[in-house]
């Protein structure tokens, strides 16, 4: 197994930004990825694993060696007729999983159906959408420290998952490449309708797990531009959580800001609104503009560069902390570094 010099991630990122890794591999099992380790090791380099490039920004080098982390395989470890625990690699498609757990009447995940992006990379950021975590469904993850080519597994409460966010952002899990998920679901899960825009969608008086993944499908649709045919990396923004008292004084102010109660003592508002109300849906800036159908996404129609893609951005949050006193943070990754950065 060797790496590729100078490779171009261009098809690799669904923001399509033009960017060459130093080094570059394709991973396909434990054994070449431990293979890579020792060799990047060897000669100082970093390393930085990447799925399906839906969640990141990437800026014209990425130094050290870019893994794709393409190892595939489902393991079913337990089925005791209500609870099914499933291993998934790291490389399988969420989608695609997703629809498969539906397919086999194991529960929890079709409200998360459609997201774009691997298996590997749903609990770094602990995907969400209409009402579901994935960190909901997760009972550990396994993992391979880049520093020292230890396996290591985290129980779920390891991940430290919240909003957007788990222990693999962090610094102490950065080195984490992960290969492999440990799923728990439910053939008797009840079935998860609340979120308003997906009761709306539902015909059935008592939807089915089914009708609740074909209704996210339509959903997403309809409101989300498919990242096949228009670059982008779905919401760039992700929505604020702030305390109590500033929420209460912001509803004052703001009557109409949506604002949705927490587990924790935060509340989080919808950065969505608040991009509507400054009227940016539809502006666009070098070639990069914010989406005619939904205001948290950012499309790349023209850009090669992360510069326009981060500018447009900034100059949302900008207009957004002038108005509203509220710091909007990004929500994909940004990766490597810019012309001047590398020596
Ligand atoms: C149209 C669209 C809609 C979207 N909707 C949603 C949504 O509803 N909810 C949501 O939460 N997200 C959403 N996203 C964001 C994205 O789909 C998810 O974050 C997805 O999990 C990214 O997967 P990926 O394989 O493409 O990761 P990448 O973009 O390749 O990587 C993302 C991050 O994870 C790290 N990473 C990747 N693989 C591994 C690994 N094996 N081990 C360790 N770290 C790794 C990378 O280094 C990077 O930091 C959307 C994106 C698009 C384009």
């Amino acid at each position: 197994m060797v790496a590729e010099a100078s490779f171009s991630l261009s098809c690799f990122n669904t923001l399509r930004l033009t960017s060459t890794a130093q080094w570059f591999a394709r991973v396909e099992s434990l054994a070449d990825l431990q293979n890579l380790l020792q060799w990047a090791r060897a000669r100082n380099l970093p390393v930085l694993p990447l799925g399906e490039g839906s969640n990141v920004v990437l800026q014209a080098h990425l130094p050290g060696l870019v893994l794709k982390v393409a190892i595939k395989g489902i393991l079913l470890q337990r089925d005791d007729g209500g609870q099914v625990r499933l291993r998934v690699a790291a490389g399988e498609n969420w989608h695609e999983f997703v629809a498969w757990c539906t397919e086999q009447g194991c529960y929890g995940l079709e409200n998360l159906a459609l997201i774009p992006g691997s298996v590997g990379a749903a609990p770094v950021q602990n995907i969400g959408a209409y009402g579901v975590e994935v960190a909901d469904w997760i009972v550990g993850v396994e993992a391979i420290d880049a520093h020292t080519s230890e396996v290591v597994y985290l129980t779920a409460q390891e991940c430290q998952f919240s909003y957007r966010w788990s222990v693999f952002k962090d610094k102490q899990g950065r080195s984490l490449i992960i290969t492999a998920v440990d799923f728990q679901l439910n053939r008797n899960a009840p079935v998860e309708a609340s979120y308003p825009t997906l009761t709306a969608a539902l015909t059935a008086t008592d939807p089915s797990h089914q009708d609740v993944f074909n209704a996210v499908i339509k959903v997403r649709s309809d409101r989300l531009p498919n990242p096949a045919k228009t670059a982008n990396v779905g919401s760039f923004f992700k929505n604020p959580l702030v305390a109590k008292n500033v929420a209460k004084k912001l509803h004052l102010q703001f009557p109409q800001l949506p604002q949705y109660e927490t587990d924790s003592a935060l509340v989080k508002l919808s950065a969505g609104w608040m991009i509507e109300d400054l009227g940016w849906r539809g502006k666009a800036r070098d070639g990069v503009a914010v989406s005619e159908a939904h205001s948290l996404v950012l499309v790349n129609r023209t850009a090669t560069s992360s510069v326009a893609v981060l500018g447009l951005a900034a100059e949302i949050q900008q207009s957004v902390l002038k108005k509203f006193g509220v710091e909007l943070v990004l929500e994909p990754e940004i990766l490597g570094v810019n012309d001047g950065g590398l020596k």
